[in-house]
């Protein structure tokens, strides 16, 4: 999962470009880049949080009215600072381009580029084998105007790549272009501020640079700002919208809108129905707990339905990262003594009901119980905002390999006994699904791959995850060694 934004406007648009990352780091941690464009092409990648990544004088160095900025958060790979977004190709007019999903048919593409395209593939990052499907597109149209050509290029990206991809491009010269592939998996949505066009796969990041939100791209768009700030788009192939479910449960920020629905608002509506799942199970809890930060609305939600008091018993160090989104296991599972720490004070002699966004490897949930119970706690019931997570998703969240899912072939019973919890009680995918489909009912599917195996792009075969599991176990051993 990683984060992306685009603007074009009448002033250097670096600063905002950086402030606009700031405001979806959340989307990844692992290395930040821009490209901007003038008479020149300036492009600075580095490790780190944005902030970190980018000091005043590279700010001001970045020159130009038309960006593009990248969070990364590597989903296979140690992730080389080469592989770090925006890439470059000369050719033509030299675009820039960064993109945040997963290429399903990525080693396929790569190789018909190198052995039979003759293109320069250099990187193991898959917005490489978009970038030249691109710009092949381009190449081969440059006596059209150039949304036209657009259309053309995004055409051929939609029909050769296979898998989630939204992605910004600034093309040198011509202006900033826009792609959300067919099946709409990952957000990207369009703002304006003044006369500044911007293009972010959260609109928390339109907010923060006092963006007014049009509205989301539509899944297989071409959406193109020519180089004199006018506005193009094509609906060039027929979408198949199913927008990752997982976004609302877990990764987005809660102020985000994606295609118009609240995140903030599902989280709340999640919790009435894991309330009303709490009651059937005849559960007493005296308080409810959230596990900051993503599950507090849903816990707040939870807490109001049952009339039981909310209290902060888990207090975050702010300065860590987010525990699923860094990379290597062991990091993992020493940063959560680390992260959080138990408020005795409201755990001791109760029976505590904590909420969490999801439980995916077990690793963090188990570490919690035992704190919550070393703390004074007399029952410690689970509650997960999200359905079991069973099958490993190949459209850009490292979520692990099938074999580490913690309800990879276990009941909700054996789940709760192996966590050490009194009660586990996860979201039903329909409740999920309703929570979300309230926001918006025109969308009529999600994608919910991880929870039911049904993955909506349809290319998805058993050899695909048996590369895919194999490429992360190989890269989480290269982590585990480097550690
Ligand atoms: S498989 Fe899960 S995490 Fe991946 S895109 Fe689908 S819903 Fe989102």
């Amino acid at each position: 999962m990683c984060g992306i934004l685009g603007i074009f406007g009448p002033d250097p648009v670096a600063p905002d470009i950086l402030n606009g990352l700031v405001a979806i780091q959340h989307r990844g941690q692992d290395a930040a880049g821009i490209a901007t464009m003038d008479s020149r092409v300036h492009i600075q990648k580095r490790f780190g949080l944005v902030r970190d990544a980018f000091a005043e004088v590279d700010v001001a160095r970045l020159s130009g009215g038309i960006g593009i900025g990248h969070v990364r958060y590597p989903t296979v790979g140690l992730g080389d600072e080469s592989d770090a977004q925006p890439l470059f190709v000369n050719s033509p007019y030299g675009i820039a381009m960064a993109h945040n999903g997963n290429v399903t048919n990525f080693r396929h593409l790569r190789q018909q580029l190198l052995e039979d395209e003759y293109r320069q593939i250099n990187t193991e990052c898959d917005v490489e084998v978009i970038l030249n499907v691109f710009a092949e597109g381009l190449a081969r149209n440059t006596d059209l105007p150039f949304p036209e050509a657009c259309y053309e290029a995004g055409r051929l990206v939609y029909n050769r790549v296979k898998g989630s991809y939204s992605v910004v491009a600034a093309v040198h010269g011509h202006g900033l272009v826009a792609l959300r592939d067919p099946f709409g998996i990952k957000p990207c949505t369009y703002g304006v501020a003044g006369d500044s066009h911007i293009i972010a796969s959260e609109s928390c990041a339109l907010d923060a640079l006092g963006a007014k939100i049009v509205r989301d791209l539509r899944p297989g768009e071409v959406f193109v700002i020519d180089i004199d700030g006018k506005l193009w788009s094509r609906d060039v192939v027929p979408p198949n919208h199913h927008p990752c479910i997982f976004e609302f449960v877990y990764f987005a920020r809660p102020d985000s809108l994606i295609d118009d629905i609240s995140v903030y608002k599902t989280r709340l509506r999640l919790g009435e129905h894991i309330a009303d799942l709490v009651r059937e199970r005849g559960l007493d809890p005296d308080v409810v707990i959230p596990v900051p930060d993503s599950s507090r609305p849903a816990a707040q939600a939870v807490a109001e339905s049952l009339g039981v008091k909310l209290r902060e018993g888990l207090l975050k160090n702010r300065y860590i990262g987010r525990t699923f989104i860094m990379p290597r296991q062991s990091e993992r599972r020493k940063s959560v003594r680390v992260k959080l720490s138990p408020l005795r004070l409201e755990i001791e002699g109760k029976r505590v009901l904590i909420v969490d966004d999801s439980i995916v490897r077990g690793t963090t949930m188990r570490e919690l119980i035992q704190m919550v119970r070393d703390a004074g706690a007399t029952k410690v019931y689970v509650v997960s905002s999200c359905p079991p997570i069973r099958h490993p998703c190949v459209y850009g969240i490292d979520m692990s390999v099938k074999g580490e899912f913690v309800a990879a072939d276990r009941s909700e019973a054996e789940i709760g006994e192996l966590l050490g919890a009194d009660a586990l009680i996860y979201a039903r995918q329909d409740g999920l699904v309703d929570a979300a489909m309230r926001g918006n009912p025109n969308i009529h599917h999600f994608c919910k791959a991880c929870m039911d195996g049904i993955y909506p792009t349809g290319d998805v075969t058993a050899e695909t995850l048996d590369d895919i599991e194999s490429e992360r176990l190989k890269s989480h051993k290269q982590m585990e060694a480097a550690d």
